[in-house]
């Protein structure tokens, strides 16, 4: 049998009851492997003795591996190429934001700074989403639950993380088990990450949304909704074709009604297709009735995405006005790409991977695992 990650929490929970170990030493494990990623099982102490050979046998304390970490000119993001056990490659990004001073980055204090780390929880996505430059890669694979976590293993060791945001490569919702398997491992020791810190992104899977409240209650859902009328949704996102927006809606409505949340919904700006008065009209109208905070991303053209074009600003500030002034709907604006963690899920990802791969262009042997 294959090594498995340790944090693979239910592989280790089955092995563990099986062997008549008692699971409550997962915790201690994995604090041993947070501090020292290259432990050896036998240096662990207090473990039962039946624990030691099951370890040597089954489990590595990672299966991926760091690969490179690159950090913005202002030091507010680094992000991380990680290579996985079987090649290919994700990206996770932290970003920085001092409470204290109110804005991102700044002179770093002690217990002022808090991280943000951006996951990703699939190798590609099969959303197939028109402006997404990971949506043109394809579907490779789905991450098990020990490498969405071990994400946030390998981060610890750079900065605090207090906040995690499924806005990575992929679809999560479409990987649900091991999505919410990783989220129970964040939230418990070692990790103890708030639940409320966490924040799912989506195309809107709606047999999912309508499973996340019972399995996962405090978390806070981000939908990628990107058009306020089927039509224009089917045409940027192939997907929505299988979720017509009033089952998505419906599903919004009931999403709130049982969890009392807010929902966060990420509108990318696209010239001409999306950013009308009309269509900020029907936005309006179609959230109206929610408690929503809109986030309205304005495009930045990656790979072969550039078949759209990004909304001129005085469209986008209209289209703010008119559905704060007239919605009364709470309405941001993102101002730049890698300056706001709140962005569509899957451009970030590649853009820097295509990055990477421009400069390691020869020097690495498995160069096309970048492309996936
Ligand atoms: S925007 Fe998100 S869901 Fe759509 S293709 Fe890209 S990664 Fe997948």
């Amino acid at each position: 049998m294959a090594l498995r990650s340790i944090f693979d929490a239910s592989v280790l929970r089955t092995e563990f009851e099986n062997a008549g170990i008692n699971p409550k030493f997962i915790p201690l494990i994995w604090k041993n492997v947070l501090q020292n990623p290259n432990c050896k099982w036998d240096e662990i102490p207090s473990l039962p003795a039946a624990a030691y050979p099951l370890l040597n046998s089954k489990f590595l304390p990672l299966s991926s591996t760091l690969h490179s970490v690159s950090h913005s000119t202002d030091a507010v993001t680094s992000k991380l190429l990680i290579k996985l056990k079987n090649g290919a490659f994700v990206e996770a990004v932290i970003l920085r934001y001092d409470s204290r001073l109110g804005q991102y980055g700044g002179k770093q204090r002690p217990g002022g700074l808090r991280s943000t780390l951006c996951v990703s929880s699939q190798v590609g996505c099969k959303m197939g989403c028109t402006f997404c430059a990971t949506g043109s890669m394809g579907f490779k694979s789905n991450l098990s639950t020990g490498e969405i976590v071990e994400q946030l293993v390998h981060a610890s060791h750079i900065s605090n993380i207090r906040n995690i945001v499924f806005m990575g490569m992929g679809e999560p919702l479409n990987n649900y088990s091991a999505l919410v398997e990783a989220i129970r491992a964040m939230t418990s020791a070692p990790f103890h990450l708030s639940p409320k810190k966490i924040t799912v992104s989506t195309v809107g899977i709606v047999h999912a949304i309508n499973k996340l409240h019972h399995d996962l209650p405090t978390l806070n859902l981000a939908v990628s909704l990107h058009a306020p009328v089927q039509d224009i949704r089917c045409q940027i996102m192939p997907a929505a074709r299988a979720f017509p927006l009033e089952k998505l809606m419906a599903a919004l409505h009931l999403y709130q009604k049982n969890s009392q949340q807010k929902i966060f919904i990420e509108y990318i700006m696209l010239d001409g297709v999306n950013d009308e008065e009309l269509q900020a009209h029907q936005l309006g109208k179609l959230l109206e009735t929610l408690e929503v905070v809109v986030n309205l991303i304005p495009f930045n053209p990656v790979g072969n995405t550039s078949q759209f074009k990004t909304s001129g600003e005085a469209k986008v500030k209209n289209f703010q006005r008119i559905l704060r002034e007239i919605y009364n709907i709470r309405t941001t604006v993102r101002k730049e790409m890698g300056q706001d963690i709140n962005g569509a899920c899957g451009q970030l990802v590649v853009t820097e991977q295509d990055r990477l791969l421009a400069e390691r262009k020869g020097l690495i042997t498995d160069i096309e695992d970048l492309h996936l």
